[in-house]
Formats: structure tokens, sequence, C-alpha cells
């Protein structure tokens, strides 16, 4: 099979959907791989890293469209993306269909096979190719608010690990899944005093079993989040109700009762975010003050570390790129559940129930 990655064109995305390695283990199983020049770039991997791992360098996009049996990306195909495929052709990438009408009857009329990462599932219930992407975002998010913390950035002015004599940061998370779970190891790490809540109590068991001597647990009821929110440095928003929008679980009003200085981190902003007064920003323009809190509220936080975020996303999806490569789509999701949980539109029809019902479309 030829397996084709355009460089990414959605503005400040500068992962790539095939990094080095995995070209060369799909080159190793016999198939060719072709890469857009300099879609790379921005995670660190040059043209001839890619050539060196046996794959071609295409020096357009419409090259690869047009050749390619498989497309291979991160986000979702811009318009002029959309226009290029073709029927019969997989695409194997972020889709997000549910909010975008216009993705999906364009995909829809190419009548390609297109399988979406973020809705693959695993064994355990869980999503292993949007799991890379909560694990990288929990563990940048206290890393963003210690900067955030430091005076000259609007912070409180304190020191995550505190010095000998003077007590660490106190950090809160709110949610104690994926994102919640590395985002407390990585503050615990830098030496702070932190304190997961969560609603589920199985989740809460399954922290305090294994890390209960590197931060503790509490049950996120309301009077918990907000007397733990009075006394802290920092809150790290990592909630999510599958489906839903985050919960509001500090309001305007209570940002009155907070430390002056203390520092919001909300990463639960893609979907809405955590607190009432989140409003999505960029990584130019990463933090706003409302009232003397200060709020960091990317909605794309791996994009700030572009390489580690490529390859991590990268050993996720390789595994299933290998199949649809080795086994042709129809036999690899015939085969894996998993991967079939992954389809969301094929020949013109759209094959995902819950975008079908969000959109108003048969599937
Ligand atoms: P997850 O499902 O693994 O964990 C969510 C946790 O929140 C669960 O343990 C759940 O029990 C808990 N929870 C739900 N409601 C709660 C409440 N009211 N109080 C306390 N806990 C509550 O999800 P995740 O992968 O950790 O993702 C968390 C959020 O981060 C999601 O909104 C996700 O979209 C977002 N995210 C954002 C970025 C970014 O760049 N900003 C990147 C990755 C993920």
């Amino acid at each position: 099979m030829l397996i084709g990655c355009p460089k990414e064109i959605k503005p400040q995305e500068f992962r790539v959907g095939v990094t080095p390695d995995a070209a060369q283990e799909a080159v190793a199983h016999g198939h060719k791989v072709m890469i857009e020049t300099g879609a790379g770039i921005g995670a660190g991997f040059s043209d001839d890293d890619y050539s060196a791992a046996g794959a071609q360098i295409a020096g357009t996009a419409a090259e690869i469209f047009a050749s390619a049996d498989m497309i291979v990306k991160v986000k979702e195909p811009q318009p002029v993306e959309r226009k290029m495929l073709r029927a019969g052709q997989i695409l194997f990438t972020y889709l997000h269909l549910a909010p975008d009408p216009d993705q999906t009857r364009d995909l829809m009329a190419s009548g390609a096979t297109c399988i979406a990462y973020e809705t693959v599932t695993d064994d355990r219930g869980g999503l292993p190719l949007l799991a890379p992407m909560s694990e990288v975002a929990g563990r940048l998010a206290p890393q963003v608010g210690a900067w955030t913390l430091q005076k000259a950035n609007g912070g409180r002015g304190v020191l995550m690990g505190g010095v000998p004599g003077v007590g660490p940061a106190q950090v809160v998370v709110i949610g104690g899944g994926v994102v919640g779970t590395h985002a407390a190891r990585i503050a615990a790490g830098m030496g702070a005093d932190v304190t997961v809540l969560d609603r589920s109590l199985p989740r809460l068991r399954y922290l305090d079993d294994t890390f209960g001597g590197q931060f503790k647990t509490s049950y996120a009821s309301k009077a918990n989040t907000i007397a733990l929110a009075r006394a802290a440095d920092m809150i790290i928003g990592a909630v999510l109700i599958p489906g839903a929008a985050a919960p509001k679980l500090i309001s305007r009003a209570q940002l009155a009762e907070l430390k002056q200085g203390a520092v919001l981190v909300d990463v639960a902003i893609d979907q809405g975010g955590c607190f009432e007064t989140s409003r999505a920003t960029t990584h130019q323009d990463p933090i706003y003050d409302v009232d003397g809190i200060m709020h960091y509220c990317v909605a794309n936080m791996p994009g700030a570390v572009a390489r580690t975020s490529t390859i991590a996303l990268g050993n996720a999806t390789m595994p299933f790129m290998l199949a649809l490569a080795d086994k042709g789509w129809r036999q690899a999701c015939e085969d894996d559940p998993h991967l079939l949980a992954g389809l969301n539109v094929h020949a013109g029809r759209l094959t995902y129930y819950a975008v079908g019902k969000a959109l108003g479309i048969d599937v």
C-alpha cells in the first residue's frame, strides 16, 4: 500500500502524522511511504530523516492525495484537502465530526473511508489515540502553571518546591483521569504539595493505591472543592464528562475567595472549561488576569511540545496504521472491533452513530 502524509496546514499545527520511525516500520512491512517536503519540520524531523527511513519525499500535498491509498494526518482535513480526497482512499486522522457538519458532508461526498483517531477504543474502555495527548497536556499543565506563578507573569511569586525553611506550592487538581493523574505526578515531582479531587470513588481508590505517597486525594464535593481552592496557589482543571460540556466548578464570584495571584490552568477548556471565567487562549497569548487570578486556557496544549506530541501520537497510531496497510481497512476492522469503532465515514455514508445523532444524519 502507498501511505501518504501531507504537511499539516491548520494554523499553529506543528505535528506530523507519520514519524520517521513509523515510516521505517511501514517500509519494513513492504509498503511505500510518501511524505510532503517539510512536513516534519515543526516536530524536528527533516526530509533527510524521512529519506533515511526509506520514505519518498513529495513536492506537494496534491501529489500525495493523487497517489496514496491511505492518507495519515494529525488534524481534520481542511477544505482544500477534502477536495483532494478520493473514493476508495483511506483517511486516518483526528476528525471530531460531531460539531462539524461541513466537514462531515465533504467527507461523505468524497467517497473515502475515514477512520477517526478519537473514536478508536481499547479493551479497558479507554481511547488509546486520545490518551497520549491527555498525557502530554497533563504533564505540561504544572510546567506552564509554575511559569505563570512567577511574579513577573502575574502570579503569586511562589516556587513549586519551596526551599528549605519555606513550604512548597499548594496545587489542587480537579479531575483525576488521564490529564489529572499526569498533572499530579509532575506537580508532586516538582516538590509541590498536591491534592487530586474526583467524583469517582473507584478512581480515587486507584490513585490512592498507586500514588498514595506522592499526592493526596479528596472527594470532589462542592464544599471540598472550594475549601481546597481557597488554600491553593495553583488549580488545574482536568474534568471530563464524556459527550458533555465541562461543568463549571469555580464561579466568578468564588474567585474573590482565592489567594491573589493564584493560577488556574484550565486543561478542560477544549470542552468549554471548568471555571466560569475561562476563555480559550493561544500559545501566542496564553494567560490573562481576572480579579487578580491568573488564567491559562490554551485549547491545544500539546502543540507547545510538538516533537514530544508527534512521537507520542505516532507510537499510538502506528500499530493501527500498519494493520490498515497490511490487511486493508475492511479486514483490519473485521479483525479488530476497536479499530472498527474508529470508522466514521465509508463510501458516502456516515457510519458513527453519535455523530449522526449530533448532526441529524442517518447512519
Ligand atoms: P478522563 O476521562 O481520563 O478524566 C476525567 C476525570 O474527571 C474522570 O476521572 C472523572 O471522574 C472526573 N470528573 C468528572 N466530573 C467531575 C467533577 N465534577 N469533579 C471532579 N472530577 C470530575 O479525561 P482526560 O483525558 O483526563 O481529559 C480531561 C480534559 O482535558 C478533557 O476535557 C479533555 O478534552 C481535556 N484535554 C485538553 C487538552 C488541551 O490541550 N487543552 C489536551 C488533552 C485533553
